[in-house]
Parts: structure tokens; sequence; C-alpha cells
């Protein structure tokens, strides 16, 4: 059987790094902070070139933005209504509130007409998703918040190595929000071997409230000057991320010629127009961006027949989202405060489908079983 994500692959790939690695951290005593999460935050300041802070998870990264943002109950917070729950959820968790904006139909991206839509007196600041893997329209999105004297923030959970040049000048995802974070999660294109997250600002103060926060609130030994939480990288992630983060980039090659062999196999149904259940079109991607490809996710008319081919020739697949946030059981006390349903959003989660495309899948396997159905 194929596997969605190919962890054990992987592993496999860099076993004799990762056990050395891990020996070490084992034997070292050394288990939170310490050397490897200083060198793992060097490491991953330099890769996007914006300096960053290690925490316990992506959720937790959320979290301690919208803290050190000063997110008050009450406060408006503007998401995408069609992505993973983290950003809407955080924003509850600290009693503000979640507005739901819809997506661009194509590239599944936050809609900033969408986003401008939404903006009230009580609106404090913008979460923008890099969905799947590709950067949001940051140019734009960063219009609105000046204009409305908002805060960015760029969840870059799926997005960790995507890139966008919009502006003449090629940008790492991680560095378009006024905080932007990321996920180590074991299946985002960057994974440790447990939970993980980083949160990336240029803010000097930020960054500092953003490290008290995430350590009790605290500015030194038992000098608590915030009501913080607990949030910090284990060592073993560290060095875990640091291996990883040395193969990365051929792994995205290696994506990103995945999600290409896909492009072609599919575009090529369409024009032969032979097998109509497999006539399905893939996420558009933005003409700045690449993409890391968290997922590869296509957009099936028809996604029950889709589904039934793809069980037929033994290819797993994800559906990215069933659902939109809106219309999440938890939000149904502040449904009142929502526009009208996002449209976009909703056409989305009955479209949507993501197949295997990490750098140890075998795509060509995959569409050599859809082309012999
Ligand atoms: C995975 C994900 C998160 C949460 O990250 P965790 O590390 O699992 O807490 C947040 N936002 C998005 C868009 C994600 O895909």
């Amino acid at each position: 059987m194929i596997p969605f994500v190919n962890l054990a692959g992987q592993r496999d790939a860099y076993r004799h790094e990762l056990e050395k690695i891990e020996k070490e951290v084992l034997d070292s005593g050394s288990f939170i902070g310490g050397p490897q999460v200083k060198n793992l935050e060097k490491e991953l300041s330099d890769y996007v070139n914006c300096p960053a802070i290690t925490c316990g998870s992506g959720t937790d990264a959320l979290t301690l933005a919208l803290m050190a943002l000063g997110l008050r109950p009450g406060d408006q917070v503007i998401v995408p209504d069609f992505t993973f729950i983290a950003p809407a959820e955080c924003v509850s968790i600290l009693g503000g509130i979640p507005k739901f904006a819809d997506i661009d139909p194509e590239t599944l991206l936050i809609s900033s007409a969408s986003v401008e839509s939404l903006v009230n007196e009580n609106t404090v600041g913008i979460i923008a998703v890099d969905l799947f893997g590709q950067c949001a329209s940051f140019e734009k999105l960063r219009e609105i918040a000046q204009k409305h004297g908002l805060w960015l923030v760029e969840d870059a959970a799926q997005a960790f190595g995507a890139t966008r040049n919009a502006t003449g000048t090629v940008q790492k995802a991680c560095t378009f929000g006024d905080i932007s974070i990321t996920s180590f999660y074991p299946t985002k294109p960057l994974g440790c071997y447990g939970d993980g997250g980083a949160l990336f600002t240029r803010d000097r103060q930020l960054e500092e409230k953003i490290r008290m926060f995430a350590n009790h609130g605290s500015a030194g030994h038992y000098d608590h000057r915030l009501i913080g939480i607990n949030s910090r990288l284990d060592a073993l992630q560290a060095a875990i991320l640091r291996a990883k983060l040395s193969h990365l980039d051929e792994e995205l090659k290696i994506r990103q010629r995945n999600a290409a062999k896909y492009d072609q196999f599919f575009l090529d149904c369409w024009n032969k127009r032979q097998n109509a259940d497999l006539q399905v079109k893939p996420q558009t991607l933005a003409s700045s961006n690449t993409s890391v490809y968290a997922q590869y996710t296509l957009l099936a008319e028809n996604r029950d027949a889709f589904i039934e081919k793809l069980q037929q020739a033994e290819i797993p697949f994800c559906i990215h989202y069933p659902e939109t946030l809106r219309n999440q059981p938890c939000f149904a006390d502040i449904l009142p405060l929502q526009a009208t349903k996002n449209r976009n959003a909703e056409t989305a989660t009955k479209k949507a489908i993501s197949l295997p495309v990490c750098a140890f899948t075998d795509v060509d396997l995959i569409t050599e079983r859809l082309g012999n159905l």
C-alpha cells in the first residue's frame, strides 16, 4: 500500500544521520532548549532571512503571536473560511472573534476582496494562511492592513520553504507577517517526530514578548512579568529538524517535480477527454509563487466518482477540508456575527481532494495505475 506521507521512506534515507544525533541528544542530558534549539533558531533565521523563535507547536505559535500582538476579548480577527481550524481556534481561545473570509476559487487562498468587506471598527488583524504550500497575496493584504490599522499574521504552517516574488525580489514564506508562524508537525514539509513550531518577526519588542510568553512570562529565573504559557521546543526535536532542514531543498525539488508530473498527467486526461472521472483541475499556482506542496490538491467536479477511481487503483487520498470553519459546530455561537456563506469556500469543501506528493512518493507508479484504469 502506498502511504499518504512516506515518513518511513524519509527515515530510511537519513537513518544513519538521525540515529547518531538522536543518541547524542539523549546522552547529553539536556532536553529542553539548549544548544540544539539555539542552533536550529539560527539556521531557521538564515534559511528564511528573518529572526526565528521556536515553540511547542504551530498552534502555540499562533496563540503566542496573538498574545504578543495584544489580542483582547471581543476583538475581531479575519481568517480564511477554508483551512485548518488552528487560526480561528487560537483567536477564540483568547476571547477574540474570528470572522471567516472567502477564498479565491482557483488558488484557494484567502480573497483580499472578501477580507476588506469584513473590516469594521472591532477588527484588529488578519491571519492569512499559505494554503497547501503557496503564499497568500500579501501585497494586497498588507495594503488593507495598513489602510485600516490592522496587524497581519502569516500562517505558513504548510509553506515553510515556499517563495513569492511579486515585487521583484524573491521572499521566502515566514517573512510576510508582522509575525509569521510555521509548524513542524510530522507530516508538514519540514516535520519533526512530535509537536513543534516557530515564529518569525523582525520586531525586537515582539520577539522579546514572544520569548517571555512562551516561557511562563518570565524575563529571568522566577521573574514573571507576564501571564504566559509553557511552549518550548525539545532538544531532540530541534536536532531532528536540523538534520532534516539540511535536506529540505532537495526534498522540495522532488516535491515540485512530483507535482509537475501530476499536473501533466491530469492535463493529458483533459486534453484526451478519455476518462471523464479523471478530468480534475489542480489548485492554481499564483504566478509569483513557488509551492512546497504540503498537499497536492485537486478540484474534482464529481469527487465521489474520482474517489472511486483512486480506490480501484489503491491510491490513498485525503480531503482537506470537508467543511468550512464557519459551519463547524464549535463556532455555532458566533454564527450570527458572520456575513452570508462564503460561496467559494463552500464549493472547495465539495471538490477538493489531495494526493500523495512527498519526496518519498513514487508518483510515476500512481499515474501509471491511474492511466491503466
Ligand atoms: C498544521 C497547521 C497548524 C497547526 O500546527 P500544529 O503544529 O499542528 O499545531 C496551523 N495552521 C495551519 C494552516 C496548519 O495546517
